[in-house]
């Protein structure tokens, strides 16, 4: 006789896990729960859960498989055991689902990191009211904990091609989903670093030094793979100005060398100025570190 159990919350009869896509049952000869989650690289526990996911805070082994029979006759519609303890597969009437191949944001998160890891970035390093900043250093921690998934890195049709970084979240938002262009990649370097000062908690540093550090980088990023006498440019002339300048700026720290004063100066009036920052450029960035998520 099959032993089941009733669960104490039961899902759905028609429970469908999000993002997953039903199995078609019949593929090869005695399917069982090891034999289709060998085929799809998956844990035999892995995708059981998936399917019924509160079975998941069950500890006992044999009370688990009880529940899991449960379901199977009445949300898969199984009738038929082979071993007199468990439901087959075999003429079942319902469906189980597998799991995306991948979760929706790795290509996304791959994108990302191959940006990250662009080998012009580890030299950099900006001298900047009074402090130095190794941005390939801070760059490559970013990545690291991207890699760690304690930033999150998801696309975001609103955005429109661009990107942001919100520090509440940690998380990077793209508005691309793959392929993206080179101003689309310095968008992400522009927003990598916002995500490196919140790393190192630089909740006191003001929005108009946060944003002089980024559009610097983004523009060095940038700076020798467009065709000479290129640079970045913006739709209104406040917005053009700041572009103009971190250029500038990153024209001299192309050559080894570190910007005069003044040439900072006149980025920090400059984005001051700028619409997106006039009202909350002396702002503090309010940045308070990236959690560990993992482990
Ligand atoms: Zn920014």
């Amino acid at each position: 006789m099959v032993i089941e159990k009733t669960p104490a919350d039961p899902l759905p009869t028609n429970y469908r896990p999000t993002g997953g896509s039903p199995y078609r049952f019949g593929t090869r000869s005695k399917e069982t729960w090891q034999s289709i989650a060998d085929d799809h690289g998956l844990g035999v526990w892995e995708l059981i859960e998936f399917n019924f996911p509160t079975v998941a805070r069950i500890a006992n082994l044999q009370e688990k498989c009880a529940v899991v029979n449960w379901y199977l006759r009445r949300n898969v519609g199984c009738t038929i055991s082979n071993d007199g303890k468990n439901w087959s597969f075999e003429g079942a009437t319902g469906q189980i689902y597998l799991p995306a191949i991948k979760p929706p944001d790795s290509t996304l998160k791959r994108t990302v990191l191959d940006i990250l890891a662009d080998p012009v970035l580890p030299g950099l390093t900006i001298s900047f009211g009074g402090r130095q900043f190794y941005m390939g250093r801070l760059l490559a921690r970013v990545a690291g904990r991207i890699i760690d998934d304690d930033i999150t890195v998801q696309f975001d049709s609103a955005l429109q091609g661009w990107a942001e970084y919100d520090h509440n979240d940690d998380r990077i938002y793209t508005g691309f989903e793959c392929n993206p262009t080179l101003e689309q990649r310095g968008g992400v370097v522009h927003e990598a670093v916002h995500a490196g000062l919140d790393l190192r908690a630089e909740g006191t540093m003001l929005v108009v030094e946060d944003e002089s550090l980024a559009y610097v980088t983004q523009s060095y990023f940038l700076y020798n793979k467009l065709p000479a006498d290129w640079r970045l440019t913006g739709e209104w002339a406040e917005e053009d100005q700041v572009f103009k300048l971190a250029w500038d700026i990153a024209d001299v720290l192309f050559k080894r060398r570190q910007p005069e004063e003044l040439l900072w100066n006149a980025l920090d009036s400059a984005i001051r100025r700028h619409p997106k920052y006039r009202a909350r450029a002396t702002d503090e960035t309010g940045y308070n570190g990236v959690r560990r998520k993992s482990g």
